[in-house]
């Protein structure tokens, strides 16, 4: 899957290298959205806080839940949401700038760059104290602990996002 979406990021890579200037940031855009696709299959944790909060309110593993689910939780209750936050680990805009700085981009290094990616459900305040996400974030494991965020999992241990919600296709 991460040699697949690499396809995809070499293709765009190389339109992009011979873009005039005023379209380099549409194919950035479009390299965002590929390297998100790599959410579905990269590995998914869970913050101690947010695994509490959802044993409080019932809703099970968080590892079940895919970044499609967190608006959709029955009425009445507190929507996920509004607790609960898909965080990209190591940022998604970090992985992206490595992929564009390859100077000659093979699917081999791609995919290496894309199997990278982590992903964390934590909660709304712990992401608030991550800080914005816009700066880089070159040692995740130390920004994590630096905003006292402990995970639950050993990230060798987690697996893809296991929804039975949203088929992924
Ligand atoms: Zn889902």
């Amino acid at each position: 899957m991460f040699h697949l979406i690499a396809g995809t990021v070499a293709h765009l890579l190389e339109m992009r290298s011979r873009a005039r200037d005023g379209a380099i940031e549409s194919y950035d855009q479009l390299l965002a959205l590929a390297v998100r696709k790599v959410d579905e299959v990269a590995p998914l944790n869970v913050s101690k806080a947010a695994h509490e909060k959802a044993d409080e309110l019932r809703l099970g593993d968080l590892r079940t839940y895919c970044w499609n689910c967190t608006g959709s939780y029955r009425d009445g209750s507190p929507k996920p949401k509004r607790l609960f936050v898909w965080e990209h680990h190591k940022r998604a805009a970090d992985i992206r700038n490595e992929v564009v700085a390859l100077p000659k981009p093979t699917v081999e290094q791609i995919a290496a760059i894309l199997a990278t990616t982590r992903i964390a459900w934590i909660l709304r305040n712990e992401d608030d104290r991550l800080g914005p996400g816009r700066k880089p974030r070159p040692d995740p494991a130390r920004a994590y602990r630096d905003a006292d965020i402990a995970l639950l999992y050993r990230w060798e241990e987690c697996r893809p996002v296991n929804c039975t919600r949203h088929r992924r296709g």
